[in-house]
């Protein structure tokens, strides 16, 4: 579904990715290990076209070079940002119209926005309220809603877990599960939190300093000695 090739990127003069190679099978779940500064956030972002690259991108056998980010988004591309980019002076239901701007299929997004509320009951009872004033737990499912209501093929996650107690990442990694594999949503995720991101991928990558530099079936990276010492702690 979607293929990396040789891919550099670039800040100013600071190389964030060096040759990078990778391939996400359509109806997977991968995830995308490494150290702080290994280049995570900078491939999600390359896909997206948001940092200068060169190297070749395909997503369902199109090249993605030279696209607009909004229209890398419309191709089935979404993108959920570390941070996750939510509008927090709007509602939750408001949020989620947004997330669906691209789309003009009024009747779909009214089922989806009641299908996001199946999935994430807590958004339901908070729909009229501020996102900006939700828990952290609250405003990543909703990230994750309102990056759905684009009805993507492949969507982009980066970081999760970040700042949520453990009680709540699982019930967000379960829900990616169920999205996962009664949607098929392809999902790719860059976490911290490898241990929990193994046991839901079913495929992984690693990377160090801009280059892959393992990959594998997510049971035998968790199995790696390496790995264990590097990234699991034990
Ligand atoms: P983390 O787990 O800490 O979020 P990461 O693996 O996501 O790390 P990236 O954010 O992709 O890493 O950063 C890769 C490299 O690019 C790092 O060396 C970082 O300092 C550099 N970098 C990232 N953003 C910028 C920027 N805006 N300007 C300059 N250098 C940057």
């Amino acid at each position: 579904m979607l293929d990396i090739r040789n891919l550099r990127a670039w800040y100013g003069q600071v190389q964030a990715l060096r040759g990078l190679e990778f391939h996400l099978s359509e109806g997977s779940m991968t995830a995308l290990l490494g150290a702080n500064g290994a280049g995570k956030t900078t491939t999600l972002r390359a896909i997206c076209n948001m940092v200068r690259t060169t190297g070749t991108i395909t997503f369902e056998g199109k090249p993605l070079e030279g696209l607009s980010t909004e229209s890398i988004a419309r191709l089935g591309i979404a993108h959920v940002p570390q941070g996750r980019g939510i509008f927090t002076t709007m509602t939750v239901e408001e949020n989620l119209q947004l997330g669906a701007i691209s789309r003009s299929d009024k009747p779909g997004i009214i089922s989806d926005i009641e299908r996001m509320y199946g999935h994430f009951p807590v958004l339901k009872e908070r729909h009229r309220q501020q996102a900006g004033t939700l828990s952290g737990g609250e405003q990543q499912m909703l990230a994750v809603a309102r990056a759905l209501m684009l009805r993507p093929r492949l969507i982009l996650l980066d970081e999760p877990s970040f700042g949520l107690a453990p009680l709540i990442v699982r019930d967000v990694f379960r829900i990616l599960g169920k999205i996962n594999r009664e949607d098929k949503v392809t999902i790719l995720v860059v976490e911290q939190n490898a241990q929990l991101a193994l046991k839901l991928a079913d495929t992984a990558y690693v990377i160090e300093t801009g280059r892959i530099v393992m990959s594998g079936s997510a049971a035998d990276i968790a199995n790696n000695e390496g790995v264990r010492r590097s990234y699991l702690g034990y």
